[in-house]
């Protein structure tokens, strides 16, 4: 079945060069998302062909634990912002409640649809990724509303602490987006968006949200990439583009990161199809440059071994799922999680497989 989103895609393809002949048999980087101790997982991310590794905890000591174990084994580091982090934010400003993305009574009631569907273990929610049914989806997280300007000055405080742990390749973008998938409903952002709209009297109402939605959630991520370049010059910064933004969902090429993660193979079922994989792809690599001519096109597969929790989509299946990647034209890989991978040998196996080569010793 074409969703919406998969549609608006579809239509972006024409432009789109294919790639000629024979796709590479490799990526040329592979990101993966995921923690763990050092002392284990740096040594088996390494032997499985990983050269970057992305994770969410920011604590100076164990980011340098896992810097000592990265360096030698000349992998990088990258440590993600998240923007459902409300624990942070409660950690650093104890007394202050934190500003959290608001939905109207429409979508709390969907919310409450996909938590007891969820219960009942009958639930189609993809968590963030595309929606697969016509009923509402919201995400069920709660997420800051980065429409408040003290939630930039909080991210900008953690990039100054990440940036201080020495060796740190550089940051990454997660859960930048909107629990309905579209825009914040707080005062504050209806606020904002009025004064859009008075700024911009020749859009329709409908045009006016989405332009304002989509320009601010692209700055605040543009405006924090630059803020960590300008706290530490040569710093890197990579992200997946996530959860979903249904008016655009491959707005990532808008994005000034170094390396730009979009979904191409998301976890749940219904699987995606490799028709649908290698059109994300073509359009992820082939649109890479169109803002940004620096930054690098990523497909971010979605990859969970946890039997009775998520299906399993096994190593035949990903191993389709990335000559499709590498179908459309993509060259960099993000995986979630990492962990999942080297946990499962089949798994982990396809991705040595398709691995960067490393150089003969
Ligand atoms: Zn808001």
């Amino acid at each position: 079945m074409l969703t919406q989103a998969s549609v608006a895609v579809l239509s972006l393809l024409t432009p789109v060069a294919q790639p000629e002949g024979e796709p590479p048999e490799r990526f040329t980087q592979l990101m993966g998302w995921g923690g763990g101790d050092p002392a284990t997982i740096v040594p088996a991310a390494a032997e499985a062909g990983f050269t970057d590794l992305i994770v969410w905890n920011q604590d100076p000591a164990y980011l340098t634990q896992l810097v000592q174990q990265a360096q030698p084994r000349g992998m990088g580091v990258y440590v993600s912002l998240y923007l459902g982090d409300v624990k942070d934010w409660k950690r650093r400003y104890p007394d202050t409640s934190p500003p959290t993305q608001e939905v109207n009574a429409e979508e709390q009631e969907a919310i409450a649809r996909i938590n007891a569907d969820l219960k009942a273990k009958t639930s189609d929610y993809q968590y963030g990724g595309e929606p697969v049914s016509d009923k509402l989806e919201v995400f069920t997280n709660e997420l800051l509303c980065f429409h408040d300007p003290r939630v930039p000055e909080f991210f900008r405080a953690q990039i100054r602490d990440i940036l201080a742990v020495p060796g740190i390749t550089g940051i990454a973008f997660d859960f930048f987006g909107y629990r309905n998938y579209r825009c914040c409903r707080c005062a504050k952002s209806m606020a904002l968006l009025a004064e859009y709209q008075k700024a911009h009297p020749d859009l329709t109402e409908a045009e006016a949200l989405q332009r304002f939605s989509l320009e601010t959630l692209v700055d605040v991520q543009n405006d924090l990439a630059d803020y960590a370049r300008q706290v530490r010059p040569g710093t890197l910064v990579t992200g997946h583009v996530y959860p979903v933004y249904l008016p655009e969902p491959l707005y990532g090429n808008r994005l000034n990161w170094d390396t730009c993660g979009q979904t191409a193979a998301w976890f749940f079922e219904p699987f995606w199809s490799e028709e649908k994989i290698r059109a994300y792809s073509r359009v992820i690599a082939g649109d890479a440059k169109r803002y940004w001519p620096n930054a690098e096109g990523g497909a971010l597969i979605g990859v969970y071994v946890r039997p009775g929790q998520y299906p399993v989509k096994g190593p035949e299946r990903i191993e389709r799922e990335l000559r499709a990647i590498l179908d459309g034209g993509v060259r960099c890989l993000q995986v979630c999680s990492l962990n999942d991978v080297l946990n499962d040998p089949g798994t982990r196996e396809v991705f040595r497989k398709f691995a960067p080569q490393k150089p003969a010793n």
